[in-house]
């Protein structure tokens, strides 16, 4: 029997469905014997994977086995294969992140273009020129710069570069080490204990009195909040947020209130219902010296109303991302008010945290904490040694 093209243009006219059907199924069959070759792979992958994130946290319930049904997704997967977008916003369920890590670009910016120019040199007088720059270009301030290429000019001619990498590192830990505060950096000063949080805008104060107030609790302490920066809504609702997350009281008033009052009924409401700890936020308007030293003035004094030694510490928060500029905010604060601590953040993603060593070196005011991350978690205790360590990449800091 003869078959025809025109027998076929006929059954195609009289069964159209049917090639249509025909033409469809076809990509399916292909698009799962694909599937079918490359899944072996595919699912050793996915079983390592899971090996490892139940090592880390309890892994989600993913939907990796692919649905038999639809063809394009597989098809897609041997596309894509490899290249699996890590999330750069970390997740939350992590271990926490060493210090090192997170100050690697600053270490990068200050230690690794040291060594870039020392390697396999000697200190002369034409290295000495290109440290000084380096140094003065680090954000750490002309006082610091000058302090430590002096040390190197007075105890490292001729020196290699681990000797110099050496002395550059003990004379950066012991500026550190003088910014350390020794003891409990949670200590209490009395029930309740009163936290005064200054800064400019955004430099951090919500986020920073947020961890700061999951620590204390962590210690079994009660804490309360008070939404001292009135100026904008926004940043009352942003304190109510942490408020929230961490299941503490938040004491506010309405926007464009006076921060005193909001301060003075913190301060109320802590004595009232016998709570350890507040944390009081303020506004960061930096303008002048003087309005801010009365507005200041005025909170601190209202705070000490009821309880003379209050507030216990007054903590000044500085972004190291403003460089050098985070000293400038540190003489204007100090002046207008009797800082206890510094606290320095946003020490991850910045390249200018070697100001950290500037405010070491240029004032007696220890540095209690240092802001790593968003996180709840981000906040660690400074620890001079476990810093420079970090700065220097040289151990698991
Ligand atoms: P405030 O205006 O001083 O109260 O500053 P905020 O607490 O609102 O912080 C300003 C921004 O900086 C927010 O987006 C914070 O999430 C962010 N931030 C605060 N501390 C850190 C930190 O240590 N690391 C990083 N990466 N971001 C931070
Ligand atoms: P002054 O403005 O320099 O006279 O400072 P005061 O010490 O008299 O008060 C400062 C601010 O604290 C006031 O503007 C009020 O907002 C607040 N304040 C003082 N006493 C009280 C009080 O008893 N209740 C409340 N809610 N706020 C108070
Ligand atoms: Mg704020």
């Amino acid at each position: 029997m003869e078959l025809h093209l025109t027998d076929f243009a006929i059954w195609v006219r009289e069964n159209p469905w049917l090639l249509v059907a025909l033409t469809g199924l076809g990509p399916i069959f292909l698009g799962l014997l694909i599937q079918r070759l490359a899944g072996e792979p595919k699912g050793l992958d996915a079983g390592a994977a899971r090996e490892e994130s139940l090592a880390a946290a309890e892994a989600p319930p993913d939907s990796e086995s692919p649905a038999v049904e639809v063809a394009p997704p597989p098809v897609l997967d041997i596309v894509s294969p490899e290249p699996e977008p890590e999330p750069e916003p970390e997740p939350e369920p992590q271990p926490p992140a060493r210090l090192r890590d997170r100050l690697l670009r600053t270490s990068e910016a200050l230690v690794g273009r040291l060594m870039g120019v020392l390697e396999g040199r000697r200190v002369d007088d034409a290295l000495l020129d290109e440290l000084e720059e380096i140094l003065f270009t680090a954000d750490l301030g002309v006082a610091t710069a000058e302090s430590l290429l002096e040390r190197v000019r007075s105890e490292g001619r001729d020196s290699d570069a681990d000797a110099v990498r050496a002395l550059l590192k003990s004379a950066i830990g012991e500026k550190l080490a003088a910014a350390e505060q020794g003891g409990d950096r949670f200590a209490l000063g009395g029930t309740p204990h009163i936290i005064l949080v200054l800064g400019v805008n955004g430099a951090g104060k919500t986020t920073t009195i947020g961890k700061l107030a999951a620590k204390h609790q962590t210690l079994g302490r009660s804490v309360i909040l008070g939404a001292g920066d009135t100026f904008r809504a926004a940043a009352i609702e942003q304190l109510q947020a942490w408020g929230e997350r961490v299941g503490c009281e938040v004491i506010a008033g309405d926007a464009g209130s006076d921060p005193a009052s909001v301060a003075f009924d913190t301060v109320k409401a802590a004595i009232s219902r016998e709570v350890d700890v507040a944390i009081i936020d303020t506004a960061g308007r930096l303008q002048t010296k003087k309005p801010l030293m009365e507005e200041l003035g005025k909170i601190v004094r209202v705070i000490g109303r009821d309880i003379p030694e209050a507030p216990h510490e007054i903590l000044l928060v500085l972004d190291a991302n403003t460089g050098q500029n985070a000293i400038s905010q540190t003489r204007l604060f100090a002046e207008v008010a009797n800082l206890s601590g510094l606290v320095l953040t946003k020490m991850d993603g910045t390249a200018k945290g070697g100001v950290i060593v500037g405010l070491a070196h240029e004032f007696q005011i220890p540095v209690h904490f240092v802001g790593v991350g968003e996180g709840i978690d981000d906040l660690r205790e400074f620890d001079s040694a476990e810093f420079v360590d970090a700065l220097f990449a040289d151990t698991a800091a």
